[in-house]
């Protein structure tokens, strides 16, 4: 079944890229666009992708459009925008999936402009970072019809360790942004736990085992450690897409003590410039408080 489906990829990022190459590794037939093409030529050369000039262009040669993008606006404009999925024509059967972490509310009307048009649509956004999306291991979460995600289950199976359907549009981004809040006091939390040991003599490289092999240690502690040690904040998951997630949480509802201080410690760690590092970098802004 999974080499009838054509597959329409928007967005190539740092997850964009693996999981698009996953897909065609599994034998799916893949066109992808993306804003800037030239980053599209990454994966010339090892397979004969098409690369389409617009998202409309993608989408009427696909059966299953795919968006993994920044944010909700980059979302919207790929959908609405001059050239956007929503202009072309024939799509009546059409799916499209937003693997992207926005809100539920981009959901809900993205939703119900591409039923008008006769396109089922799923809210699908993940759960892990980019080595997770390389080894297509990804957690992903569904909203939208079930018997929609039962006919693309094929492409979660490739991209994922598991994907679970929750039910209704918008309860995959509900159960993306609980989590990401999450995540975020636990970066936060690892980053004060290590700038509080280094003002009282302990080293990261001395105190990371000890929380690694703690009841506190976990699979985020443990993927981060080697980067705090080394001072590597290259982006797997970039600190602006976190404050982002974070973002979203509160416009939806999020208003509690812990969360709130979080929202400021991200939004001040973006404004001394760090948003395009990777979300551990937080503990530089830390370090200089
Ligand atoms: P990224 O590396 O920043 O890539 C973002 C992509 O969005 C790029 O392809 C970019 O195109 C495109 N884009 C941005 N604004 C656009 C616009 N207005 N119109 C069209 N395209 C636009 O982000 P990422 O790390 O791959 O993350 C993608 C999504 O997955 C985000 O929602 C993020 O929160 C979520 N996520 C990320 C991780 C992670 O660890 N990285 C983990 C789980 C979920 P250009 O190349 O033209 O800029």
């Amino acid at each position: 079944m999974k080499d009838k489906l054509r597959i329409g990829w928007i967005g190539l990022g740092n997850m964009g890229v693996p999981m698009v190459k996953n897909l065609i590794k599994a034998g799916f037939e893949v066109g992808v666009y993306n804003r800037n093409e030239e980053k599209a030529k990454v994966l010339q050369g090892q397979t004969d992708v098409r690369i389409a000039h617009s998202p409309a262009d993608l989408a009427a040669n696909a059966d299953v459009i795919i968006t993994m993008l920044s944010n909700d606006d980059a979302v919207k404009e790929v959908f609405r925008g001059e050239s956007g999925i929503l202009t072309a024509s024939n799509l009546a059967k059409l799916i499209a999936i937003d693997m992207s972490t926005v809100s539920p509310e981009t959901t809900l009307s993205l939703a119900a402009a591409c039923l008008e048009k006769g396109i089922a649509y799923l809210d699908a956004p993940v759960s892990g970072s980019v080595k997770p999306a390389e080894t297509g291991e990804l957690f992903i979460m569904v909203g939208g019809k079930e018997e929609i995600y039962q006919r693309v289950k094929s492409i979660f199976d490739t991209l994922g360790k598991a994907s679970v359907y929750l039910g209704e549009n918008g309860k995959g981004n509900v159960a993306k942004l609980a989590i990401n809040l999450f995540l975020g006091i636990t970066t936060v939390g690892l980053a004060e736990a290590v700038v509080f040991a280094a003002k009282n003599g302990l080293s990261s490289a001395e105190l990371l085992p000890l929380i690694n092999a703690s009841v506190v240690g976990s699979g985020m502690t443990k993927m981060k450690s080697e980067n705090i040690v080394n001072q590597d904040f290259r982006a797997a998951f970039a600190l602006k897409l976190l404050a982002k997630d974070i973002g979203l949480a509160t416009a939806n509802g999020m208003d509690t003590p812990v969360g709130t201080a979080l929202s400021s410690t991200l939004e001040a760690a973006v404004e001394e410039g760090l948003g395009d590092d990777d979300m551990i970098a937080v503990l530089k802004y830390l370090s200089k408080k």
